[in-house]
This record gives structure tokens, C-alpha cells and sequence, in this order.
């Protein structure tokens, strides 16, 4: 199915997730019929011999979002051996096992190029990641693990008929057809065991937020169902270079660059003389083109009055050949001694125009309807209250089936839902005043004045109150900044 295929360029080595030992990557451009062109990161371990395959997405996105169905026969090989990609976007689940693998990748940004049970041979790995504790702590839960584990093994090799559905917003995935032939029922004649779908996105779908579901919705994994999707760890808080926000896309990076960055890039002496960590990429992530094939990257300060605390950076990288553009704000090192606690008192409507920077690292909540969020591993949000809080209500009132299902009465749990909405959307209108909380153990995120009052130059704010507060040891370790802290748990 990859008719330029072409020996990619070298892009270095790297380690081997299984061996530890040296690999080596190549960056190659694949056209694949029924998709489009990718560009696969292909890495090779010299130890083990362990093949990945990671697509490159940053910046890419389909018109539609699209729903995949892939029925297994029993005993199928050639079915079982098809090539998926899971973008980042996507949602893998088997609803003959009521079992959901979630969004998201270990690299943001990405899709896993593999097959469909390599997909399900990884996802009894996440789950058997923790096994060993749990046993230890509660011995039932972790038996039940088990029993889920050796099923899904058995669905990975072919012992029982399955539907194997993948569910992508930005339509970044892709399952190939029969013997390798064109993606996502193109082929000639059609797919017969593959129905596609596609769905235009609700405008919440359309923004890119990175928010994730608070804990209590997802999925419990005594229920049989459990979210594997992969974490991944962050580095220290304090190393300069860490990510704070992330803005992806043409559009969203100059109305970005326009309100928060100096225009002036900076000269090479001061590019020279920014601290390690933070070096600006030669070559486009995406697709590898080089300078002299239309990539650019600059570094940026941040305009005057973006107070972001401990000090950051604005990377700029735009890539003529393959239109990737994205601009990244990166902080400078030092991490301040307390974490902030921003509260918003939204009044009216001129509250709705003030701009919010919501870092990595901030979790956000309106108490007044007992919602908590946290960012997840995406990058922040760089938004308005107003765009903020209509996309909350658009994009979780689009999720009934997120409700907790715990034996509660079902209709009773669908009004609560409802009314959860009608609050939410009564808040992007003002009807009443509301409270917006962010909360950030790094400081790095902010809360913008009324449009009037920064015009005329105000920094009095009596509707924002910052509370300053000491981390808790747990909000050290997760960010590295105690002595012996671990990264984030994974899954
Ligand atoms: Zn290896
Ligand atoms: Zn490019």
C-alpha cells in the first residue's frame, strides 16, 4: 500500500523501549491509498530488533472525523494482521468486551502505526503494568485483571469473531484493507468485513484542548472496562525547556503570536545565550524538511505584560512544505516556591473577553457546578473565558455516556446530566455570576484583564483573586521537583 515508498532519511539514534539497547530511526514519506501521505518515524533496534513505527501528525487534521468498524471472524490471521493507525485523537474499543482503550499517545502528537492485535497485545502489557502491586493491595480486583487480560489475549489471537472500532475526531486513523490493499474501504470492490463512517465535528471537537476526564468518568476497571492509554512522564519541573502551552495550526499560531509574543525574533546571540534545554529544531518534526526546504524557527519573547512567572520563551516553528505550524511556550528554568490558585469572578460580559493561559501543568475548575479538569499531557490552552467555558458546554454535554453509570437510576442520571449542561451554557451567557478556578503548581498561568481595563492600563482586579499555596508533596514528586520523585503513574 506504500507506492513512494523510499529508504526515509536517517534522523539518529535512540534507545529501545523493551531492551534499552541502541536503535536507530529513519524518517519516511508513505503514501497510503485510501488515507494520504504520512510520514512514519520507523525505529530499529540493533539488540532486540524491536520495530515502531510512529506516524507524525502535528498540525494535520481531516475535514471529518471518522468512525471505523472492523469485524473479526474467528480464526481470521490476515484480519488480525491488518495495519491500524491509532492517532493520538482516537479511541480504540471492543464492545464485545465492553473494553475502551482512550485517547491520547506516548508521544502527543503521534499515531502508533501497527496491527490490530498488536494493538491488543499492548493493552494486556498497560494492564498487567501495575499487576504485581495490586495484588498486593487489593488481591480481587487484580484476579479480576487477570481473567480481562487472558480473555483479551485470546480475542489477539484470533480464538473468538470481534469488532474492532476505532473512533478519531481529527479522522487521523486508518485501518488498510484486505491483503494490504487501499485504507478505510477504498480498496477496489469495497471492504467487506469494514464500515466506515464519517461525522462532522461539533465546534467543542473542533479545538484542540487537551482537556481530560476527571477520574470519576472514566470507566471502572472492576466493571471489566479499564483506559489504557499510555501517560508518559514529564521532565522536572525546574529543567529549563519544560513545556508550558502549545498552540498548533496557522491560524491559532498567529492570533497566538499577535496577542502574547514580541514580533521581533530574537538575534542569534540571544538565541546563543538562552539556556540549555531550550534549543529551537533544525528540521520540521512532521515531515523532515530542512531550512533550505521552506522550514523556519524562531525564538520569540513574550510581550510585555504576559506575566508569566519564572520566565518563558516563545519557540515559533513554521514548515513550508508541509504547512506544520506550531508555536511552543517554554520556560526558562526557575519554578517559583508556591503554586497558584486563580479565581475569576465572572460578572458579566465584558469577563468573557479576558484572555486565559492555562499551562501543562493547571487544573481548572467552576465549583459552582462541581467541575474539575485537568489539562492532561497536551500542552495547555491559550483561550478566552468566553471560548473556554462554550466549549466545556458543548463538548460535555456531548457526553452522556461519560456520566457515572454505578448502578444509579439511569434516567435520574440523564437529567442531573442535562441540567449540568443547561448550567454550563447559562454560564456562557452570564445569566448568573460563576467562578472560574485555575490552579497551577508551576504559577505559569494566567488570568487577562478586561479588554477596557488593559486598555486604560488598570492593574487593580478586584474580580480576580490569587491565592498563593504550598505544593503538597505529591505535586512535587509528580513534577520532579522533590528528591526522589517519580514521574506520573502511567494509565
Ligand atoms: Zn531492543
Ligand atoms: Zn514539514
Amino acid at each position: 500500500m506504500s507506492s513512494e515508498h523510499d529508504e526515509g532519511r536517517e534522523v539518529g539514534d535512540g534507545f529501545c523501549s523493551e531492551c534499552y539497547g541502541l536503535g536507530h530511526s529513519r524518517i519516511v514519506k508513505r503514501d497510503v491509498k485510501g488515507f494520504r501521505e504520512i510520514y512514519v518515524r520507523a525505529f530499529e533496534c540493533e539488540d532486540c530488533s524491536r520495530k515502531t513505527e510512529e506516524v507524525q501528525l502535528a498540525g494535520q487534521c481531516d475535514p471529518q472525523g471518522v468512525r471505523l468498524r472492523l469485524s473479526v471472524p474467528a480464526g481470521d490471521a490476515a484480519a488480525l494482521a491488518r495495519r491500524v493507525l491509532k492517532s493520538d485523537t482516537a479511541s480504540v474499543s471492543i464492545p464485545e468486551l465492553e473494553f475502551e482503550i482512550g485517547t491520547g499517545s506516548y508521544v502527543p502528537f503521534t499515531g502508533d502505526l501497527t496491527t490490530i492485535s498488536a494493538v491488543l497485545l499492548r493493552a494486556c502489557k498497560n494492564l498487567n503494568m501495575n499487576q504485581s502491586e495490586r495484588r498486593a493491595a487489593d488481591a480481587e480486583t487484580a484476579g479480576k485483571i487477570d481473567t480481562f487480560i487472558m480473555e483479551l489475549e485470546e480475542y489477539a489471537e484470533g480464538k473468538h469473531a470481534f469488532t474492532f472500532e476505532v473512533e478519531d475526531k481529527a479522522g487521523n486513523s486508518y485501518i488498510e484493507g484486505p491483503a494490504g490493499s487501499a485504507a478505510n474501504g477504498a480498496c477496489e470492490g469495497g471492504d467487506p468485513l469494514l464500515s466506515v463512517e464519517r461525522f462532522d465535528r461539533t465546534p467543542a471537537q473542533e479545538s484542540r484542548m487537551g482537556l481530560a476526564m476527571p477520574d470519576e468518568f472514566l470507566p471502572d476497571e472492576e466493571g471489566g472496562a479499564a483506559a489504557a492509554g499510555g501517560g508518559g512522564g514529564q521532565p522536572p519541573a525546574s529543567a529549563p525547556g519544560r513545556l508550558i502551552l502549545r498552540v498548533e495550526g496557522q491560524a491559532d499560531v498567529a492570533s497566538f503570536m499577535a496577542a502574547y509574543a514580541e514580533p521581533a525574533e530574537l538575534s542569534v546571540d540571544a538565541v546563543l545565550a538562552a539556556p540549555a534545554g531550550i534549543e529551537l529544531p533544525r528540521v520540521c518534526g512532521v515531515c523532515g524538511a530542512a531550512g533550505s526546504a521552506g522550514f523556519a524557527a524562531a525564538l520569540h519573547r513574550p510581550a510585555a505584560g504576559v506575566g508569566l512567572v519564572g520566565g518563558c520563551l516563545v519557540a515559533r516553528a513554521s514548515c513550508g512544505a508541509c504547512s506544520a505550524t506550531s508555536a511552543e511556550v517554554r520556560s526558562t528554568g526557575g519554578v517559583p516556591a508556591q503554586g497558584t490558585r486563580l479565581r475569576l469572578r465572572v460578572e458579566g460580559p465584558a469577563d468573557l473577553e479576558r484572555a486565559v493561559l492555562q499551562s501543562a501543568s493547571a487544573s481548572l475548575a467552576v465549583p459552582e457546578v462541581e467541575l474539575a479538569l485537568s489539562t492532561g499531557s497536551e500542552g495547555g490552552v491559550a483561550t478566552t473565558v468566553g471560548q473556554l467555558i462554550s466549549l466545556l458546554a458543548t463538548q460535555l454535554a456531548g457526553k452522556p455516556a461519560l456520566a457515572p453509570g454505578g448502578g444509579g437510576d439511569a434516567a435520574e442520571e440523564a437529567t442531573d446530566w442535562a441540567d449540568f449542561g443547561a448550567s454550563l451554557r447559562a454560564f456562557a451567557a452570564v445569566e448568573r455570576p460563576w467562578t472560574l478556578e485555575l490552579t497551577d503548581p508551576l504559577a505559569c498561568s494566567l488570568i487577562g484583564p478586561k479588554p477596557a481595563d488593559a486598555a486604560a492600563s488598570r492593574t487593580e482586579d478586584p474580580q480576580v483573586q490569587v491565592v498563593r499555596y504550598e505544593r503538597a508533596p505529591d505535586e512535587n514528586a509528580h513534577f520532579g521537583l522533590a528528591a526522589g520523585g517519580g514521574a506520573a503513574p502511567i494509565a
